[in-house]
């Protein structure tokens, strides 16, 4: 099987922060990625310091574009489609009102969009997001559910007839933060004498969370580095001292070398993680 595998986003950036280990997995097993970006992170902030000039700050669009190419490049993803929608901005900003920002774009006309990438590359996984409990941006929440209503859309031969023939995609995950990684990095950390930047990321997690909704974990030991690396080529919205780059990539190494997703929907019949690989998103297919 030609196995390939769609992950959509919101915003230039998004790709390297969420899945981005395991988009370089796969990409080094042969699977063919693509990527969907909404928008054009026009709205987000420039979070590096050393990047943070007038000249930048004017061509902010182009220069979010040129970035997102070396990301991808970095990340393994053969081909990038961008909607071109307008980032959305942060919950309750001015941006939101805006009639092209990326959620006031009417459901037809988005979907319609999603739906012909995705007869196009006739993926058999799609990386989503989750319902974003602790980050409601609302382009965020946009790719959630659109995501999910695009898989069923471009299955349905009555529906989008000029975007190509049906094609019925096995399974949508989105990318998860379980507590007890959190956990486990934040102890690594204390444990080595060096200050954690996790503490106020587990404040927002209740004690009783558990992570029954981590449903694979795909190994990222061999691919965290050029994750990094693609994280580090957005240089106007990534502060290279930042948050990220805190925990060292030994310490991830040691005691958390996944990254965590859960499965938002499969199109196969069966119940639940039925016939799931633990560690593989395609597994069983
Ligand atoms: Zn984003």
């Amino acid at each position: 099987m030609d196995r390939r595998l769609l992950a959509i986003h919101a915003h230039p950036d998004d790709e390297s922060s969420k899945g981005a280990g395991t988009v370089i997995h796969y990409s080094d097993l042969g699977v063919r990625c693509t990527l969907v970006v909404a928008t054009g992170g026009e709205e987000g902030d420039i979070l590096n310091p050393a990047m943070d000039r007038p000249e930048v700050a004017a061509n902010l669009r182009a220069i979010r574009m040129e970035e997102l190419d070396k990301a991808a490049a970095i990340l393994g993803y053969t081909e990038i489609y961008r909607l071109g929608y307008r980032d959305s901005g942060m919950p309750d900003s001015e941006a939101n009102h805006r009639p092209d920002a990326f959620t006031n774009i009417e459901e037809e006309v988005a979907l319609a969009a999603m739906v012909s990438v995705i007869r196009t590359v006739r993926p058999q996984v799609i990386l989503g997001y989750d319902d974003h409990e602790y980050y409601p941006h609302p382009d965020h929440l946009r790719v959630h559910d659109l995501a999910l209503k695009a898989l069923h859309a471009a299955a349905d031969p009555d529906r989008y007839p000029a975007a190509g023939p049906p094609w019925r995609v096995d399974r949508l995950f989105a990318p998860v933060f379980s507590r007890d990684r959190l956990v486990k990095l934040h102890e690594a950390m204390v444990a080595r004498d060096l200050e954690s930047p996790l503490g106020r990321w587990l404040e927002r997690i209740p004690e009783d969370a558990d992570d029954s909704h981590v449903d694979v974990r795909v190994p990222i030991a061999s691919t965290l580095s050029r994750a990094r690396d693609a994280l580090r080529a957005h240089a106007t919205q990534v502060d290279p001292d930042g948050f990220w780059f805190q925990i060292p990539e030994d310490v991830v190494i040691e005691v958390y070398p996944w990254e965590d997703f859960t499965l938002l929907e499969r199109t196969d019949g069966l119940e639940g993680t039925d016939g799931l690989d633990p560690h593989d998103l395609f597994g069983g297919l």
